[in-house]
């Protein structure tokens, strides 16, 4: 049995990645050594009917002696350990949540039902490093699978509409503590029909304007508004999640043509699910019907919502896709522009598709 060790299990990826291990029975093909840059000496998760003490996950001298790593623990860390690790001759494989090391030559983009084979053949290479991809650019790739690889796609054109989570746990909380403070300010008065609307509505902007409101993580009001603008400022114009749509894109399909894509990310108040609005321009003028049968069969967990008020609202939404793997499609339309621009909406659970789900079935497919 292959020793994996955990580390960042007890974060926001991690322990939906733990969640999905236990649903599919995981641990008991493995041997799992569980970390903790905090919580060390104290015990680890029960799992296969033992349970030991969580490990330093700084101490080099154990995790030296691991076949797997899987990290769900951030950049920072990766950063830190990972170059010494690699430096005092760890040749086992690294399974990693973080961006840090996924536009490096040596390192492949992991998302197998769209690059399963580019996977094994980074493995036959002797390639010992896989990194899960940006959650957008995973959920995207994984709705429109179908047109990527039949080739039809000339370039795409954007709009995010991105969950609390993808900024961690804390993130989650402060959207959650801004919508109780907004409840404490309104309840009242929203009860007590002397209120107009436009006075309680006046009340709720005061609040997000006061200062009050809680923001330590966002840095502004999430609640009741938006934020056009996710990670860091790039020279470009683009912010850094938006550059990422292109460059991992491309990575992960191993492009020998670049295929141009761009757009406007932007943090709306989900808290898991990431919404994305796509104009593509097609290679050529294929008919609806053929896009939807090649879109609907690339994959298992990717589904068709026609293009009908009723059902879209129903089945494209974040409450109804949370937590589950669920890739639907829909809004899709020959736009005005002519009949080889085509417009499509998706919904996916950022935290599944979007960051655990590849991992899990990264250390699957090394085990086998
Ligand atoms: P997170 O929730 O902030 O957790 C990271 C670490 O914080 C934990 O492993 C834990 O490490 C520590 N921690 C401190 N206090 C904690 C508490 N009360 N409960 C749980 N953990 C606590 O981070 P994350 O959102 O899972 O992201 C991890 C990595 O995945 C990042 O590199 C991120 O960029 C990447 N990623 C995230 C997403 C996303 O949707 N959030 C998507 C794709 C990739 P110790 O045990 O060492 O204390």
């Amino acid at each position: 049995m292959k020793n994996v060790g955990f580390i960042g299990w007890r974060g926001l990826v991690g322990s939906v990645l733990m969640q999905r291990m236990i649903e599919e029975n995981d641990f008991t093909n493995i041997q799992p050594v569980f970390f903790s840059s905090t919580q060390y000496g104290q015990p680890a998760p029960l799992v296969n009917s033992y349970q030991n003490k969580l490990h330093n996950s700084k101490d080099l001298s154990i995790l030296k002696e691991l076949d797997i790593i899987v990290t769900c623990q951030g950049g920072d860390y990766t950063q830190e350990i990972y170059p010494k690790l690699r430096k005092i001759g760890w040749h086992g494989y690294w399974i990693d949540a973080a961006s840090s090391l996924r536009m490096n030559n040596d390192t492949i983009i992991i998302l197998d039902p769209i690059n399963k084979s580019l996977i094994q053949q980074g493995l036959n290479k002797g390639i010992k490093t896989f990194v899960g991809g940006n959650c957008t650019v995973s959920l995207m790739l994984m709705a429109l699978g179908g047109l990527f690889a039949h080739n039809l796609v000339e370039w795409v054109s954007v709009a995010t509409y991105q969950a609390a989570s993808g900024g961690g746990a804390r993130h989650i909380r402060e959207l959650l503590v801004q919508m109780v403070q907004l409840c404490d300010t309104i309840a009242q008065p929203l009860h007590n029909p002397v209120f107009s609307i436009l006075e309680i509505e006046r009340r709720f902007t005061e609040l997000t304007r006061s200062g009050i409101i809680m923001k330590n993580n966002f840095g502004v009001p999430l609640v009741g508004s938006l934020i056009p603008w996710i990670d860091k400022q790039l020279e470009s114009g683009q912010s850094r999640e938006e550059w990422k749509g292109q460059a991992e894109t491309n990575k992960i399909l191993n492009t020998k043509k670049l295929i141009p894509i761009d757009g406007l990310c932007v943090r709306i108040g989900a808290l898991r699910c990431h919404s994305q609005a796509f104009t593509l321009k097609l290679r050529k003028n294929i008919s609806l019907a053929e896009i939807e049968i090649l879109l609907d069969n690339h994959n298992e967990w990717v589904s068709i919502i026609p293009n009908d008020r009723e059902l879209s609202m129903q089945e494209l939404t974040p409450s109804a896709v949370t937590g589950t793997l669920k890739i639907p499609i829909g809004r899709l339309r020959k736009l005005n522009i002519g009949s080889e621009y085509l417009s499509a909406f998706t919904v996916g659970d950022q935290l599944l598709w979007g960051a655990a789900e590849p991992l899990r079935r990264m250390l699957h497919q090394l085990l086998n």
